[in-house]
């Protein structure tokens, strides 16, 4: 029987394809690595609304996380998981294949709020799993080329955090390139303001942005549910219905249901609640990272799954030595940069707004030299 030690990680999410990046160069000794990923390559989530205005290729965005697994010497079954019983040191997969681990990972990501709301499953287009919302690109682009009708192409995008933002700036930007209509964009969030939580300087520039742009803004409004044939209308808690052609769903994120079925501890809304050196509350065995683990200030953006990847790398090596762990502290401030789909970006750093081509140029470069490094 082999005495190597099993490493499970669950999802290919921004902090295990480092944890992978690390493995392949210097392997653990006497480890043995297996990544359980539902779906190959991941896409980056950053260059999504790229994409969307049609600046990069898919291809651009891809990261391969079966690749990374296999050059670190590791196995990979292409299955999601649905359970992690971590008392009895198992992973459940969706055609219940049992995996025992000896130490288990997850960075799983999340999904989008308020699927359950009447309609919307049906007929918005998630922003999440992003695959989703790549392949329904065309279908937008083709219904807004339709020149046989002649009334505006109207699309709505639900939710004004950065991805909502850089949506609907996005797809405004390839539609009325590409539309043989005129394009209405509308912008809806149960806030009075955009981009809630970020510094004020930056809220103020993307409110005169949307402004500039012609987006409507319709906010302090809850959407309570979509109706209509083409699945595009947006029925408002003031009772107000708002028409259109399609709806774009980025209400923020929502934790995977099969954490909360698992036996491990949850916040309220369903993360897994981890401790400073990555591990799960209570449970030395288990590590979780990314928008799937739950941190008191740890906010649900890329740039913290991306900045635990190296502590989540050296934990994992550490417990299998034996070692004492090294706590994660999240940064207190990042580098926010958004695209406005029309060759500029906006960003802000240390409360500081800005905006132009260099700052989409400063963005593509970070973005494709993260891309890289798992190529
Ligand atoms: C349009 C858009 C743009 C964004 N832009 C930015 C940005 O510019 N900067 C930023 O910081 N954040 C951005 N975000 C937020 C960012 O996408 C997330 O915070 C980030 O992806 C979280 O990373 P993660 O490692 O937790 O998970 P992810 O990167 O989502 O990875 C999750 C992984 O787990 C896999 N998986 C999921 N479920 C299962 C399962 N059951 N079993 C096995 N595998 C599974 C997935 O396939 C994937 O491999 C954006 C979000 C959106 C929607």
């Amino acid at each position: 029987m082999s005495a190597r030690r099993r490493v499970v990680l669950v999802g290919a999410g921004h902090a295990h394809v480092e944890v992978l990046r690390r493995w392949a160069r210097t392997p653990p000794e006497d480890a043995e690595l297996l990544l359980v990923v539902d779906r190959n390559p991941a896409v980056y989530s950053g260059m999504v609304p790229g994409l969307v205005a049609g600046h990069y290729r898919r291809a651009e965005l891809e990261i391969d996380g079966a690749a990374l697994a296999r050059r670190a010497g590791g196995r990979v079954l292409l299955e999601p998981a649905r359970r992690v019983w971590a008392e009895k040191r198992v992973v459940i997969t969706a055609s219940d294949i049992e995996i025992p681990f000896d130490w288990a990972s997850l960075d799983v990501g999340s999904t989008v709020r308020g699927l359950d709301l009447p309609g919307v499953a049906r007929n918005a287009i998630p922003a999440r799993p992003i695959d989703g919302l790549i392949g329904r690109i065309p279908h937008l682009v083709a219904a807004a080329r339709n020149a046989s009708s002649r009334s505006p192409f109207r699309l709505a995008v639900v939710g004004a955090g950065a991805g909502g933002v850089e949506l609907a700036l996005c797809f405004q930007a390839r539609l009325r390139r590409e539309a043989a209509r005129p394009v209405e964009i509308r912008l809806v969030d149960a806030r009075d303001r955009p981009l809630e939580g970020a510094p004020e300087s930056l809220r103020r520039r993307v409110e005169r942005i949307l402004a500039r742009r012609g987006v409507a803004w319709l906010g302090g409004r809850r959407v309570t549910g979509l109706e209509g044939l083409e699945g595009g209308s947006l029925r408002l808690d003031d009772g107000g219905l708002v028409t259109g052609d399609a709806v774009v769903w980025v209400p923020g994120p929502a934790a995977p249901a099969f954490l909360a079925e698992s036996d491990l501890p949850v916040d309220a809304r369903g993360f897994v609640r981890i401790g400073p050196t990555l591990q799960v509350e209570g449970l030395e065995r288990v590590f979780a990272a990314g928008d799937c683990a739950s941190l008191p200030g740890m906010p649900k953006a890329g740039v913290y799954a991306v900045r635990s990847g190296p502590i989540l790398a050296a934990n994992l090596r550490r417990a299998l030595g034996g070692r004492p762990l090294r706590p994660y502290t999240p940064q207190s401030d990042f580098l926010s940069l958004l695209n406005l789909g029309d060759g500029t970006a906006v960003g802000s750093k240390w409360g500081i707004a800005f905006e132009g081509r260099w700052v989409m140029r400063l963005k593509d470069r970070i973005d494709r030299r993260f891309v890289e490094r798992y190529r």
